[in-house]
């Protein structure tokens, strides 16, 4: 382990092309990170295999994250990024760990009351025993942290209770119980400015959209609901294109869109355009470094290879000390 303070551990799932909501709610975090941990990030392909949608197209899809990933700035030569089936050792891990796990902990938790909801049809056994997939994620890689927003909080006590047990049933201290590392995880709207912003809505801006595309669906966005011509006064803290500002604009601007806003001085269509105009210049850095890297796809698959190479070394390690915490013959 290096200097750092400890090691962070976080799965992403591979649903293609990021956009603006994967960026600000958890990409630009991923980033900061890397300054200060040994950051293990995981493109989490079984995990999507729960839900028919997301299997596929699920190359194309991991490969789109994985430039996403490194064009937002992702540093492969010191951070781990790999997909999680190049690391088998982790359905092994699963399973030693599904045997101390009881079935209606699992059938409890709210995240999989609301998947059923979602896919009545298809409540497969992969779905029930999701979160041990994810503890075994989280601990193969002896992760000290795992960044969760606090809605994420029941998974994360899930993990460390599951490490409880596993520890206690074999008397050992194989497995590290890992912490939250508390996160703000900001819930970004989508352009019609009521739901989160995600790709199964159709309310997302993609972050490698060109230009005129991004210019497009920002011109979509719903702004204050209330403002019904020109000449109303608006209202900035109801208006998702106002927030958006707050991120993408110089401090000063904003304050003065606030001010125009509230008295009709500033129309709406003006101020998205300046809006997509800040966007535009603020993902140029990113799409620029996308294309370089989309030309050398050969390049992008060996961040892959080697980040499974350094995972699998020290998944093998935990799993030598597992398979002897457990007495395997
Ligand atoms: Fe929103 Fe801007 Fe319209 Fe005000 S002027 S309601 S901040 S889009």
């Amino acid at each position: 382990m290096s200097e750092k303070k400890g090691r962070v551990f976080s799965g992403i799932r591979p649903t293609g092309r990021a956009h603006l909501g994967n960026y600000l709610g958890a990409f630009k975090n991923y980033v900061a990170l890397q300054d200060d941990y040994e950051c293990v990030y995981c493109i989490v392909d079984l995990h999507a295999l729960t839900t028919v949608e997301d299997t596929l197209n699920l190359k194309q899809n991991t490969y789109d994250l994985t430039l996403d990933l490194l064009a937002v700035g992702i540093r492969p030569e010191e951070t781990i990024l790999f997909v999680q089936s190049h690391v088998p050792q982790v359905t092994e891990l699963h399973t030693m760990l599904s045997m101390v796990t009881p079935i209606g902990k699992l059938t409890d938790l709210p995240t999989f009351k609301e998947k059923v909801r979602q896919n009545p049809n298809n409540v497969n056994y992969g779905l029930v025993g999701y979160p041990v997939l994810m503890t075994a994620d989280i601990v193969l890689y002896k992760s000290d942290l795992v960044p969760v927003g606090i809605d994420q909080a029941p998974h994360l006590e899930f993990a460390r209770e599951t490490v409880r047990s596993f520890n206690y049933r074999y008397s050992a201290n194989v497995l590290i119980e890992p912490q939250m590392k508390n996160t703000e995880v900001l819930k970004v709207l989508g352009i019609d400015g009521k739901e989160k912003m995600g790709k199964s809505l159709d309310n997302h801006i993609e972050l490698a959209a060109d230009p005129d595309a991004t210019r497009l669906r920002v011109m979509q966005m719903v702004t204050d609901p209330q403002r019904m011509k020109r000449t109303d006064p608006g209202n900035p803290d109801v208006c998702n294109v106002y927030t958006m500002h707050k991120t993408f604009t110089p401090e000063e601007d904003v304050q003065t869109i606030n001010a125009e806003c509230r008295k009709a001085g500033i129309g709406c269509v003006d101020c998205k355009k300046r809006f997509a105009e800040n966007l535009n210049k603020a993902l140029e850095p990113f799409r620029s470094k996308r294309a370089e890297l989309a030309a050398r796809p050969d390049q992008v698959h060996s961040v892959l290879e080697d980040g499974a190479k350094r995972a699998r070394r020290i998944a093998e390690k935990t799993m030598l000390e597992v398979r002897a915490a457990v007495q395997l013959p």
